[in-house]
């Protein structure tokens, strides 16, 4: 449990940065109200921008069936809605923060069964001017029993995605399940802070045929346990946004904000729930904010006692479930039942495992103990796991989240397997974890990558590594482009398929005899493809063989442009006044003996971009000191034997060459 707090801790601190804007964020909220807005007006307003013919045409079709509905008084029976909900996580164990446990979420889903069958405990609540409008949707939500390639699963995924701090729409391109055959309800770490959001959802006119639709939800604003809350606003988050889902409004209107005085101007298109301006985050039970008194316990409102819908909600969300605008009536039928495996008479059996695990970042080091975190789903009521680590000890484990050290430097696979009443499933990942030998430090960097081996973590002599994403190009070692020597490192985001980052690690460096100011310095050289090429170079750094990271620099597409800023459709291949230098201050690790540093590159739609010559330099650095520009340009480094050589042991003599002519010998001291 230790490791896994210091996991989170450590996460925590990764995050710095980013937390800083968010904790701006929520901070102006929380002040004011303690709990984030809904965001689904707002970004059902987007996409109307977007597309306003397609949502007005769908608009149009809807309202005329709602209107039908809203006239007549019709026996409600009985519907049940597949659901599965995606866990989108960062990686840490099951049950901790943003990946919520399995009890959560069957919370969660009895939560909005209550609410939809007028079952809800806190519906007593409701004041005697609204009792008679309470309205029964009748609505049962069930996890899904058949996947869509109709294998057994419980209806819930997990799945490891970094921008889970970030979200947005984006979480559909990581899992999605046909939504006209399941609810996708995906949960996320926060989401994205430019929406500022618990949760969000589209009404069923949004979009067009290709539209994913589901809903977005923030795990603190799931269920009343966990990470969720027992509070009226957070546990009933979830039923509010299905109300979204099956085309209802806020209470107040169609798309302003909450609490604004011209909302007694606008509608929600619900005749029994009276004109009013919202509450937020308070409970003014004789609230007449339009001069009738306001129906704050309503679902769709934003006050801290929601509690219930009206007759005229459910004859709204009745019509949509009844229409083939945004494919909500094809959830219901008897045939998706079956085929979900959610029909009230379809007998389930348990799944075999589908099987994950996580190690933060991938890597580690010699001598350090590593936590692994199963990360797996369908595990059934009592699964039992077995683990084998070569090269680790122990070199098997039945832990759920174990701890291993690997003794030895080197690249290792990890297994694990599954095994419940449905039977054994079994993962092995080849060459999964990388194991950096924190002690081989190096106490110099000059690397313009001439070696043609380069990198290769098992020679001493060039202790840098690549942190590979199968399927996407990396970092790569080129001689098309240089800005010292005759080769350079590059790497482009055109073919991207996801959000995957590439990195290029350093060696780990000592930096005991390093005065400040301590600077890396590199060359670098990029170019837009087009107008959509969107790139990020950040250069991090970490003391703690990798277990934490802080961010030193950040380059997006604009700062990395060297050439000018014009679109290169074909190879970027830079002249050579189209390097620039640019240097991470490395003062917080001065004195530090095990420092590395990595190049973190990800985007889409790029051209090239190429890092050279990365050096590192300080006060008293015994070598390449500043004066290069006096001396022109390094061109390389060489031994006695006149081996060219790109990292410095002690004592070793070195000749420096320069573009000048200028030879050098100089020694590391110490
Ligand atoms: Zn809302």
């Amino acid at each position: 449990m230790e490791k896994i707090l210091s996991y989170l801790v450590n996460s925590l601190r990764n995050l710095a940065t980013y937390s800083f804007f968010i904790f701006l964020f929520i901070n102006f909220t929380h002040a004011q109200n303690n709990i984030l807005p809904c965001g689904t007006s707002w970004m059902v307003k987007k996409e109307f921008e977007k597309n306003p013919d397609v949502f007005l045409k769908n608009k149009a079709t809807l309202d005329s069936i709602s209107k039908l509905y809203n006239n007549s008084s019709r026996m409600l029976s009985q519907k049940v809605i597949p659901v599965v909900f995606h866990i989108l996580h960062e990686g840490g164990p099951i049950g901790v923060a943003e990946n919520i446990s399995k009890a959560q979420i069957e919370d969660a889903i009895s939560i909005m069964n209550e609410d939809f069958n007028a079952e809800n405990e806190d519906l007593i609540n409701v004041i005697p001017e609204f009792e008679n409008v309470i309205g029964d949707v009748q609505l049962t939500f069930t996890l899904a029993k058949i996947d869509p390639d109709g294998n057994c699963t419980e209806g819930i995924t997990r799945t490891y995605w970094p921008e889970t701090g970030s979200a947005d729409d984006d979480a559909k391109q990581v899992i999605f399940w046909d939504d006209e055959s399941y609810l996708n309800i995906w949960v996320v770490k926060s989401i994205d802070s430019s929406i500022g959001a618990a949760a969000y959802t589209y009404v069923p006119a949004t979009g067009g045929p290709n539209f994913k639709h589901g809903i977005i939800a923030n795990n603190e604003y799931v269920g009343s346990i966990g990470t969720g809350s027992n509070s009226s606003y957070v546990k009933h988050t979830l039923s509010h946004e299905v109300g979204h889902f099956f085309n209802l409004e806020h209470t107040w209107a169609e798309w302003s904000e909450v609490g604004l005085s011209t909302n007694c101007n606008e509608d929600d298109f619900v005749n029994d729930t009276p004109n009013c301006i919202g509450s937020y985050s308070s409970c003014n039970l004789s609230s007449e904010s339009c001069g009738s008194l306001d129906n704050v316990q309503n679902f769709m409102d934003y006050s801290s006692c929601t509690c219930m819908f009206t007759a005229g909600q459910v004859n709204r969300m009745e019509a949509s479930l009844n229409s083939n605008v945004g494919a909500r009536v094809d959830l219901w039928q008897d045939d998706n039942l079956w085929e979900t495996g959610t029909h009230p008479s379809y007998e389930s059996e348990e799944c075999l495992a589908s099987i994950g695990f996580y190690v933060p970042n991938g890597t580690t080091c010699s001598g350090e103990e590593t936590q692994f975190f199963n990360n797996s789903y369908n595990v059934g009521e009592s699964p039992t796991y077995y683990w084998t680590f070569p090269g680790g000890t122990p070199s098997n484990s039945n832990e759920e989240n174990p701890i291993v050290v690997y003794n030895n430097p080197g690249i290792y696979n990890v297994s694990l397997s599954i095994t419940n009443n449905a039977g054994n499933a079994y993962l092995i990942e080849d060459n999964y974890i990388n194991v950096f030998d924190q002690n081989n430090n190096i106490s110099e960097i000059v690397e313009s990558f001439e070696n043609n081996n380069f990198p290769q973590q098992s020679d001493s002599d060039l202790p840098w590594s690549i942190l590979d994403q199968e399927t996407e190009t990396t970092w790569n070692r080129t001689e098309t482009a240089y800005s010292q020597g005759s080769a350079s490192m590059r790497i482009r985001s055109r073919f991207f398929s996801g959000e995957n980052v590439h990195i290029l690690y350093t060696p780990f460096i000592n930096l005991n005899s390093f005065d400040t100011p301590v600077r890396l310095y590199f060359d670098y050289a990029y170019a837009k493809r087009n107008s959509q090429s969107d790139d990020l170079l950040r250069i991090l750094v970490s003391n703690d063989c990798g277990v934490t990271w802080t961010e030193r620099k950040d380059l997006d597409t604009d700062n990395l442009v060297t050439n000018g800023g014009s679109y290169i459709s074909t190879t970027f291949v830079p002249s050579s006044n189209q390097w620039e230098e640019e240097y991470v201050n490395l003062n917080p690790w001065s004195g530090e003996s095990s420092v590395q540093i990595q190049f973190e590159f990800s985007g889409e739609d790029g051209n090239y971009l190429y890092i050279d010559n990365i050096r590192l330099q300080s006060q008293n650095s015994n070598l390449i000191n500043s004066a290069s520009e006096a001396k022109g340009k390094l061109l390389k480094v060489i031994d006695l034997l006149g081996r060219e050589v790109s990292i410095f042991t002690k004592n070793k003599i070195l000749f420096f060459i320069y573009e000048n002519g200028l030879v050098e010998q100089k020694q590391v001291i110490d």
